[in-house]
């Protein structure tokens, strides 16, 4: 009997009757943990001495996770997938991991990210590339790509991801399952590595939208440690999916859904445009009321930029602690600067060293107000129109990405012009704090793509709900891919 492809309330109730305990539960993990490392890369270290937990009332009592390796473990290597922290272990543990520890949840792994959580892609890690369990010569996207690919492939019903511009919610697609960032501050950031802190967020990627709201529910909390975490205590997601959404008002945005905006659209992006339609009508049919509006054009096309100056100034600025003495192994020098200019030359990869860059640029004295304070005030217009969005609308649902994960072969972390806007938007989630989340949106050509929902902040109840509402009207519920069935 295999319990890891089945829902956190399923395998409660297995735990509950004693038709399994926690410790073989452990195992099954565990085993089905190694096989997934060997077909996908998926994970920095597999905890192979971890226990079974007592079982009690809390739903996440005595079942296995995952932790996305940038989250600080305490006792355990977290190595951000990056060679500057390769064997870095914390004497901490990042708040969301302790709420969970604390809700009885059993870490049995550490998943693989794309370098500090910057790209797009699940190839950037120090460990090598993630590939996807639906199809090898895939990418899972990223960053979050470890805990997609071990999701999808049945490890366990959950695994924490972190998301800066879309990390979670782009491989939750590529990989047919749900990804969820709740609003920012949420889940305190306590211990989490910081990329870009004005738009990190924890968050989960699950295989179901309840899953996400059990999961989400204990790792929330406002935490003295993280000063823009908020206090969420009335906040009751699972309580709050009863499925009734026939009130409720959606829009999608014609500049980034219309197949007239893509003249050379290959038969993948129409087809994916098509299925996206397929689900308004299933919205529909569900009782809400849809329409599509516009948006200024310049404006959305305006937002890779801002989000590339925002994020590398801020990860420049957050990623210089990283010197060598405090964290990570020590590099070889004469003197103090020339350790700490080999510890980064060699530790970083040149994508990242790439981002350095852009963001040291950004944030010199000369070009701060073109370019970093700009790009402030066009994150600004973005959030307001959204915003404005959100008073005439319950939330905005658009399609993930451009398609289905992309081949790895000769696939760049770069921005194709034509289909940047679709393959983007979600970071607009980031910008504006806001609750969203990806489910699965069925197939093309046998591999899984997915819609995303996004609404105001503070309104996860709701967003959960609809989700919940379409998720049940469609049949990709909990899906596992073939990997380990
Ligand atoms: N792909 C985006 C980037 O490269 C988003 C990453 C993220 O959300 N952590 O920065």
């Amino acid at each position: 009997m295999s319990y890891m492809d089945k829902s956190i309330e399923e395998i409660h109730e297995a735990l509950k009757k004693g038709l399994v305990t926690s410790d073989e539960l452990v195992k099954e993990s565990l085993e089905k943990s190694h096989f997934v490392q060997d077909k996908c890369n998926a994970f920095v270290t597999i905890l192979d001495d971890a226990k079974g937990t007592e079982v009690t009332d809390s739903l996440l009592s005595g079942i296995p996770y995952g932790v996305k390796d940038n989250y600080s473990t305490k006792g355990v290597l977290s190595t951000g997938s990056s060679n500057t922290l390769k064997d870095y272990v914390p004497f901490f543990s990042a708040t969301a991991i302790d709420n969970l520890s604390k809700a009885g949840a059993v870490m049995v792994n550490k998943t693989v990210l794309d370098e500090f959580g910057m790209g797009g892609t699940g190839t950037t890690g120090h460990t090598g590339i993630v590939t996807n369990p639906w199809d090898h010569t895939r990418m899972c996207a990223g960053s979050s790509a470890g805990s997609a690919a071990a999701v999808a492939a049945g490890v366990y019903p959950y695994a924490t991801g972190s998301d800066t511009g879309d990390s979670i919610r782009k491989p939750a697609a590529y990989c047919g399952i749900v990804g969820y960032k709740p609003t920012y501050g949420m889940i305190s950031r306590y211990g989490l590595f910081p990329f870009a802190s004005s738009l990190d967020h924890c968050g989960v990627l699950t295989r179901s939208v309840r899953d996400a709201a059990i999961v989400t529910d204990a790792m929330k909390g406002i935490d003295k440690n993280d000063m823009t975490s908020w206090d969420s205590k009335d906040v009751h997601l699972l309580d709050a999916l009863d499925g009734k959404v026939s009130s409720k008002k959606l829009c999608y945005i014609k500049e980034i859904c219309d197949i007239k905006n893509y003249p050379n659209a290959s038969d993948e992006l129409k087809a994916h445009l098509d299925n996206f339609m397929k689900t308004i009508d299933i919205c529909k049919k569900l009782g809400m009321e849809v329409d599509e509006v516009s948006v200024d054009e310049t404006l959305l096309k305006a937002s890779p930029a801002t989000y590339v100056v925002i994020s590398c100034a801020e990860a420049t600025s957050n990623m210089s602690n990283l010197t060598g003495f405090i964290f990570g192994p020590r590099a070889s020098g004469d003197k103090w600067d020339e350790e700490m200019k080999n510890y980064r030359t060699k530790g970083f990869s040149p994508l990242i060293k790439r981002r350095f860059v852009i963001g040291s640029y950004v944030l010199q004295a000369q070009n701060k107000d073109r370019y970093f304070h700009n790009a402030q005030r066009v994150r600004r217009l973005l959030v307001d129109e959204w915003k404005k969005l959100f008073e005439k609308y319950d939330a905005v649902i658009l399609p993930v990405g451009s398609g289905p994960a992309k081949k790895l072969e000769g696939s760049k972390d770069a921005l194709d012009k034509n289909t940047a806007i679709l393959e983007d938007h979600l970071q607009i989630g980031n910008f504006g704090g806001f609750p969203s989340i990806t489910i699965p949106n069925g197939f093309i050509d046998g591999l899984p793509v997915g819609v995303n929902i996004t609404g105001n902040c503070y309104e996860d109840e709701k967003i959960l709900n609809i989700a919940y509402a379409l998720e049940g009207a469609m049949d990709f519920k909990g899906q596992v891919c073939k990997e380990v069935r």
